[in-house]
């Protein structure tokens, strides 16, 4: 490599003679030369295009923030309002229907905690999140609560009061809720007039059932049984949907309170989450029925079994074979009527296994 200065040049400069030009020195590198050019000032184009380019890279910037923002809608929802801004409420579904079910989490980078939240008269607790439903990876605290949407509520705005604790003082947001209309069909059966018409013995023993079963369900304990995620009860095929209104014989009764799912006489019926029998009784409608508590709220409901594998009072584990699907009450044949109670209300439980379903269908059996 040949490298030198051009000494000329340089020799003219130290002698302080008049130049019209300073020579630049020049760099010789493997025998041609080039010559260095001095750092000149930004130009008027330069320093526009510099501005245009600081504004460009700011408007990105602040594109990437307001897009991670969005994933918290309370910071751009303006019906939430600014005293929101350090609480962040994600629902889930944004807009619930009637008769289904609503997750909502709190989190919060503040030292806020959530500690109830009051809807349609109920009052409802807060559980912590478990990462399945919301991992916090920058110390956020994260708060959920699941709500059940009556079949019969007025669709539009609700209000929810959610009480929460800041830095130890209590503060109580109301927030609105939007809930959109659900049409449920009609179904309209014929039956022998002995399966609607009851004698009056059978009709006391019918309100007799009903009522221990609502009972049973009605309870708000603070332990939380279920984990994140629930299964089938039996292979996902619906062969009834829930909320169907129904007329016997021309005479309007309740609407279908749960879902009717396929099976054969013996399938496996196993439990959808973790949880407590607190119902186990042969019924005169339902047949073999059994509820199971999962905590805070949320029951399940098994309809006509043929076969129970479990006892009252007995702690059941998800997926657990706890009885076989049968035709036992009044049912036109072999199924599996499932049901979920969430704060003593009747939801579909087609949106809890939207929100917090495991997709795959149960285990083969055993
Ligand atoms: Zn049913």
């Amino acid at each position: 490599m040949n490298l030198q200065k051009n000494a000329k040049s340089t020799k003219k400069y130290i002698t302080g003679q008049p130049l019209t030009e300073v020579p630049q020195p020049v760099i010789r590198f493997d025998g041609r030369a080039r010559r260095i050019r001095k750092p000149s000032r930004p130009t008027q184009n330069q320093w526009i295009h510099g501005l245009w380019a600081i504004g460009i890279y700011g408007l990105l910037l602040f594109w990437f923030v307001l897009a991670d923002t969005q994933v918290c809608p309370c910071l751009t929802s303006s019906a939430w309002g600014a005293e929101l801004q350090d609480v962040c409420l994600k629902n889930s579904p944004a807009q619930p229907g009637q008769g289904e079910a609503m997750l909502l989490t709190v989190t919060s980078k503040s030292n806020v905690t959530p500690t109830s939240l009051v809807f349609q008269g109920k009052t409802l607790s807060f559980q912590p999140c478990p990462p399945e439903i919301e991992h916090s990876a920058d110390g956020s605290s994260c708060h959920f609560t699941l709500i059940s949407i009556p079949m019969d509520i007025t669709p539009g705005s609700h209000n929810m009061a959610i009480d929460i604790s800041r830095a130890g003082h209590m503060e109580r947001l109301t927030v609105p809720l939007q809930i959109v209309s659900k049409q449920y069909p009609e179904e309209h059966l014929t039956v022998e007039p002995k399966m609607v018409e009851f004698p009056p013995e059978i009709l006391r023993r019918i309100k007799e059932e009903q009522a221990a079963l609502i009972t049973s369900m009605n309870g708000e304990t603070n332990r939380m049984y279920w984990t994140p995620w629930f299964v089938w009860p039996v292979p996902e095929e619906i062969k009834s949907p829930f909320g169907l209104k129904r007329f016997f014989n021309g005479q309007p009764r309740a609407p279908h309170a749960g879902i009717d799912l396929k099976g054969g006489i013996g399938d496996p019926v196993r439990a959808a989450n973790n949880g407590r029998i607190v119902f186990l009784r042969d019924c005169y409608l339902s047949g073999n029925t059994m509820v199971i508590d999962h905590g805070c709220g949320l029951y399940s409901i098994y309809c006509h079994l043929s076969k129970t594998y479990v006892g009252l009072e007995e702690e059941v584990k998800k997926n657990q074979l706890i009885g076989e699907v049968g035709k036992t009450g009044r049912a036109t044949g072999p199924h599996l009527h499932w049901g979920i109670s969430l704060h003593g209300i009747r939801i579909d439980p087609q949106s809890l296994m939207r929100l917090l379903g495991e997709t795959k269908s149960p285990p083969p059996n055993p």
